[in-house]
């Protein structure tokens, strides 16, 4: 078991990032409001993600870190008609087998407090604490030298968890989400549901000012977000953000969709800044194709892709009348 929670980790808890994205997941599953994300040292030597969700009473606190123990799934049919966020129950699990994990959780009647180091319940109290939960992790890795030497410089493993952190404000607006790094505020997401605020904090003025907000939608999927006018763009594809049914994703074929539609507008070499979320009927997406869920399948893929040329079309050509 610990075994096979290690090999899942491997899949599961690449890097720091990995668990931020995991537990943001699970906040929001939970029904968070607020979440606050304390990291140090790019995440290698602690991270901290507290909300306020409806927490979870003692025994289901100690499920959570068994494997494939999701509270979420309940047969096989909803493998393929996923709403939430989480769905294999190995995130917990995985992350405590290489790391030193304290949960601290209250559902509103009874609350706990359980410590794992590197696979091992090592202390386990009942208590009262605020109603959510707070999960804090550290010693990533210390244990498994192998995959510990890939982590990469603090400041580079922060990156990527600030990128994480902005995707998933992006597609939740109306949340409250905060960052920190060592101890300093990065980023502030005030919940009021606009997502020009939080590009603005992002990316600033001019990106802010520039967002066109998109609504389309065909018989099967609904598209909305922004994308921006084309005469602020970046030389990488790094800012073009999707995400189906709420859920971040990295879809090639989106990008290029997205690419492809602003062609007539931007010079090669330059991609679009937009944020698209698309709304689809789940019997339409697969989201296990791997365990780091960044990667869905969608049916009707071009019906898709030909939705998206037509938003961003309309879009410029509302603009330009
Ligand atoms: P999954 O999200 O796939 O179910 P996880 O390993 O991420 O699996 O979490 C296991 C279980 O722990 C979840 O199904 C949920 O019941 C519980 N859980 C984890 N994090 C939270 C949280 N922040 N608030 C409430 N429950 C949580
Ligand atoms: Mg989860």
């Amino acid at each position: 078991e610990h075994l096979a929670n290690m090999i899942a980790a491997g899949e599961v808890v690449e890097r720091p990032a990995n668990i931020v994205k995991e537990c943001m997941e699970n906040s929001l599953d939970a029904g968070a409001r607020t979440i606050s994300v304390e990291v140090f040292e790019g995440g290698i030597t602690r991270i901290v993600v507290e909300d306020d969700g409806e927490g979870m009473d003692p025994e289901d606190a100690r499920l959570a870190f068994c494997r494939h123990a999701t509270s979420k799934l309940r047969t096989e049919d909803d493998l393929f008609n996923i709403g939430t966020m989480g769905f294999r129950g190995e995130a917990l699990a995985s992350i405590a087998s290489v790391a030193e994990v304290v949960l601290q959780t209250d559902d509103g009647t009874t609350g706990t407090r359980l410590r794992y180091s590197y696979g091992n319940l090592v202390d386990q109290e009942e208590g009262r604490f605020p109603k959510g939960t707070r999960i804090e992790i550290s010693g990533l890795f210390v244990r498994t030298p192998a995959r510990f030497k890939y982590l990469r410089r603090p400041a580079y493993e922060f990156s990527i968890i600030s990128d994480i952190v902005n995707k998933i404000a992006l597609s939740h607006p109306d949340v409250r989400i905060a960052l920190s790094h060592d101890g300093r505020p990065v980023f502030n997401a005030a919940g009021s549901g606009s997502r020009q605020e939080i590009l603005y904090q992002m990316y600033g003025r001019d990106v802010a000012a520039s967002a066109v907000a998109v609504d389309e939608a065909d018989e099967d999927f609904h598209i909305t977000g922004y994308v921006v006018q084309p005469k602020i763009s970046r030389a990488s594809r790094h800012y073009m953000f999707m995400s189906v049914n709420g859920r971040i994703i990295r879809s090639r074929q989106m990008q290029d969709a997205l690419i492809d539609a602003y062609a007539d507008y931007m010079p090669p070499g330059r991609y679009p800044i937009a944020i698209l979320d698309v709304e689809v009927d789940t019997q339409l997406v697969d989201v296990n194709v791997h365990p780091n869920k960044w990667e869905v399948r969608i049916s009707k893929q071009p019906e898709l892709m030909e939705l998206i040329r037509e938003t961003v079309r309309k879009a410029f050509d509302m603009q330009l009348r």
